[in-house]
């Protein structure tokens, strides 16, 4: 079974240079994300004016002056007595313990009783608080700084997350308080592979997540609010750690509401934001589901890995070619998904999940590699000479150069002679010379073209 294969993530807390932790508590909606995302100056978690709505853990490596610091973000910490014992609840507590630093976050606009009661959990952690007060967007507000002193706290500044004032302050002051090691002595970032579960309910999402994280994570499943946008667990699978995200639904009870979910598209599209890797469930028994192409259309569009992943293949014991006959159908119904690779597992008997794994590592490597430009060249050459161009009703089209825009999504810019009318169909063959030739074989990949005369 499995169990030899997936192990704990591995965790640079038992190497030699520790790299001082930072975490972002407070209650939902006061500015975490927005804080986080300037802080790593570029978006990552989930920003919803929607209280609740929000992320997971993910830690993200950050630099503080020319320091590695860990930055957390807590995601919408509840506090709420009766769910004390609840995973999620002691997950972003647990933080507080392993945290050098914690930013604790109010809004100067309000202050809820749900600040109050984060403020006494809070209260043993005291020497490493930096109470925030964010939203101060007008100097003028800052006055109403000195009704946050009551709280007792010796560190306390006034910033405004979304108008990035006050940020060097918090970092001068976090400065201050942290054993800070160099760049030179930090071990490499650990890979990280984040992966989302989607698909129908029933398909099997919470049977393949409790296999690959080890727990039961239906105890979560009925605290309302605490149940959103936290990563389910992480494991490691052959030296590389990955992540299991959260997924639409995976930790409701309620089918129906879960029906409610996977129908959303706005929720699968911030899923599948976070993701770098989606795995695509679908019940080999019971087929597609008209939703599966939409939420695969979006996959795409972002520029994400795709692996669509037909469960329960046990109940198709002794059918034969069934399982060919599937995967033919999901061919010819998905043809945008031509490149994604198919794989069978049994999410309940443990099976083939290694294989499973060894592709969304496989996938991930695409998705993270790198083009050189030279190489690039060479061989947008050799693609021009076996097929140019057609010629459009202005003349013809030529191909100049081009270059790898990112990674992770796959993006590439190609200069052209002319952009208007471009041939789409000769944007498919580069994509296809690209995915063929350059190694880009089982991911989207996206072309812009620009022009220059
Ligand atoms: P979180 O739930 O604590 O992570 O909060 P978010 O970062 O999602 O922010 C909640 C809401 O507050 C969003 O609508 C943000 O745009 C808004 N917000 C965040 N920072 C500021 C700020 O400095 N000033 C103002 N006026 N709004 C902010
Ligand atoms: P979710 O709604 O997508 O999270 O699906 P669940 O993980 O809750 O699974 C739905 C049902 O399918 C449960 O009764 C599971 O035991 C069952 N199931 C999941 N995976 C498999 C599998 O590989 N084989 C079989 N036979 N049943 C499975």
């Amino acid at each position: 079974m499995t169990d030899s294969i997936i192990s704990p993530p591995s965790d640079n807390v038992d190497t030699q240079v520790k790299i001082p932790v930072v975490s972002i508590i407070g209650r939902p909606n006061v500015g975490k994300s927005t804080l986080f995302n300037r802080l790593i100056g570029k978006r990552r978690a989930i920003t919803d004016p929607t209280p609740g709505v929000t992320r997971d853990l993910i830690p993200e490596r950050w630099l503080l002056g020319n320091h590695p610091v860990t930055l957390i973000d807590s995601g919408g910490v509840k506090v709420d007595r009766d769910s004390m014992d609840d995973l999620v609840a002691k997950k972003s507590l647990g933080l507080l313990a392993i945290s050098d630093a914690i930013v604790f976050m109010m809004d100067c606009t309000e202050v809820t009783a749900e600040d109050r009661e984060l403020l006494e959990y809070l209260r043993p952690y005291t020497d490493k608080i930096v109470l925030v007060v964010n939203k101060i967007d007008d100097p003028k507000r800052e006055d109403l700084l000195w009704e946050y002193y009551e709280y007792g706290y010796q560190r306390i500044l006034g910033i405004s997350a979304a108008h990035g004032l006050g940020i060097e302050e918090l970092e001068d002051t976090l400065l201050g308080m942290l054993d800070l090691v160099s760049l030179e002595e930090a071990p490499e970032e650990a890979e990280r592979v984040k992966i989302a579960i989607l698909g129908k309910p029933n398909t099997g999402k919470s049977t393949l997540t409790n296999l690959l994280v080890g727990k039961d994570i239906s105890i979560v499943s009925e605290i309302a609010g605490t149940t959103r946008d936290v990563v389910m667990g992480s494991f490691n699978y052959k030296g590389t750690d990955f992540t299991v995200l959260d997924t639409a639904g995976i930790r409701r009870k309620s089918k129906v509401e879960e029906d409610v979910e996977y129908y959303s598209v706005n929720r699968a599209i911030k899923t599948i934001d976070e993701a770098d890797v989606v795995l695509l469930m679908i019940d080999s028994v019971e087929g597609l589901a008209d939703q599966d192409k939409k939420i695969a259309n979006l996959i795409v569009r972002r520029g994400k890995g795709i692996i669509l992943v037909l469960n329960k293949i046990d109940l198709l014991a002794g059918i034969g070619n069934e399982l060919e006959a599937i995967k033919d159908r999901v061919r010819f119904l998905f043809p945008i998904l031509n490149f994604a690779p198919i794989t069978s597992i049994s999410a309940l008997q443990g099976q083939d999940i290694g294989k499973l794994l060894d592709m969304v590592w496989t996938v991930w490597k695409q998705l993270n590699k790198r083009v050189d430009t030279a190489r690039l060249n060479e061989s947008i050459k050799v693609w021009g000479e076996a097929y140019q161009p057609p010629r459009g009703s202005g003349g013809h089209y030529k191909v100049y150069y081009g270059t790898q825009i990112s990674a992770n999504p796959v993006k590439f810019l190609f200069f052209v002679n002319r952009i208007k009318e471009f041939p789409q169909i000769y944007i498919q063959y580069l994509k296809n010379c690209i995915r063929k030739d350059l190694g880009f074989t089982l991911i989207p990949i996206e072309i812009d073209l620009r022009e220059r005369k």
